[in-house]
């Protein structure tokens, strides 16, 4: 069921929106083998008048099945836009389409959490730079390893020429 608001009742007052949105209804394409939407989209959201337009503010939050990119770990990856905000334009070229006093926001909402969707999910953010960082660690490490090895050796040398 798309999401609907309607004109006359922002007129009085505020709309809050809240409620789930399963898949099939946010008609979400996955278009990513990697991004796998299984699990409704939720929201909550109030809806306010504004100057040529609607103005949306609230949260969006939705669970995706990913798998990491790297090391090819199934993981879930949470968006959650807390302080979300979008604007419907009622007035121009781009405006919404307005059929008895009502506006449809699926469209709205839809583009932004695809957004949101990350390009190349990871089950870390280190796992990124894993072997990056592995060999910073090594070469770290070995450094410390001579120097240790090194000082008790000058200490003995130094013993032999007294
Ligand atoms: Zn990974």
């Amino acid at each position: 069921m798309p999401l609907f608001v309607n004109l006359r009742h922002l007129e009085a007052h505020e709309v809050r929106l809240q409620g789930e949105w399963s898949v099939e209804e946010l008609d979400i394409d996955p278009r990513d083998e990697v991004i796998q939407a299984n699990q409704p989209l939720q929201y909550d959201f109030e809806v306010q008048q504004v100057e040529e337009g609607l103005l949306l503010q609230g949260s969006l939050r939705m669970a995706l099945d990913c798998q990491c990119v790297r090391c090819l770990k199934p993981f879930q990856y949470h968006l959650d836009l807390q302080t979300w905000a979008c604007h419907v334009p009622l007035e121009g070229e781009e405006r919404a389409p307005v059929v008895n006093d009502c506006v449809d926001l699926t469209p709205f909402v839809r583009e932004d959490i695809l957004l949101e969707f990350p390009r190349h999910p990871l089950c870390d953010p280190q796992c990124r730079g894993l072997p990056k960082m592995a060999a910073g660690r090594a070469k770290k490490a070995s450094g410390a390893g001579r120097t240790e090895v090194g000082s008790p050796a000058w200490a003995e040398l130094n013993k032999l020429k007294l």
